[in-house]
C-alpha cells in the first residue's frame, strides 16, 4: 500500500512525497539525492505460469547513491529523513 501527502520532517519542513510500494510495484528510493524508482513485480498471470523473470533491484542511482527499499521521504529542504506523514492525500493499491 502507498501513500501520497504531506510529510512533516523533525524540523518542521512540510513537503509532498508519496512512500511505500504499490501492489504491483515495489519502491525504491535512493539514500543520497531521494529519486524514486519502480520496479514492477511479475503480474498473477505469470507467476502462475511460471513464466516469471525475478524483477531486479535497480542497482545504482546516477548520482553514485544506493536504491533502497524503505526509506522514509526524505525532507527536501534540510535533506533529514527523521519524516512522518502528517495528511494523506490519496490511498494507492
Ligand atoms: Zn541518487
Ligand atoms: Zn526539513
Amino acid at each position: 500500500m502507498g501513500v501520497a501527502g504531506t510529510f512533516k520532517c523533525e524540523n518542521g519542513h512540510e513537503f509532498f512525497a508519496r512512500s511505500g510500494s504499490l501492489l504491483h510495484a515495489t519502491q525504491y528510493r535512493c539514500d543520497r539525492c531521494d529519486r524514486v524508482k519502480m520496479v514492477e513485480l511479475p503480474s498473477l498471470v505469470e507467476v502462475m505460469t511460471g513464466d516469471v523473470s525475478r524483477p531486479k533491484p535497480p542497482g545504482r542511482c546516477i548520482c553514485g547513491g544506493t536504491f533502497k527499499t524503505e526509506l522514509s521521504p526524505k525532507c527536501p529542504t534540510c535533506g533529514s529523513r527523521e519524516t512522518e506523514c502528517v495528511k494523506v492525500k490519496a490511498l494507492e493499491d
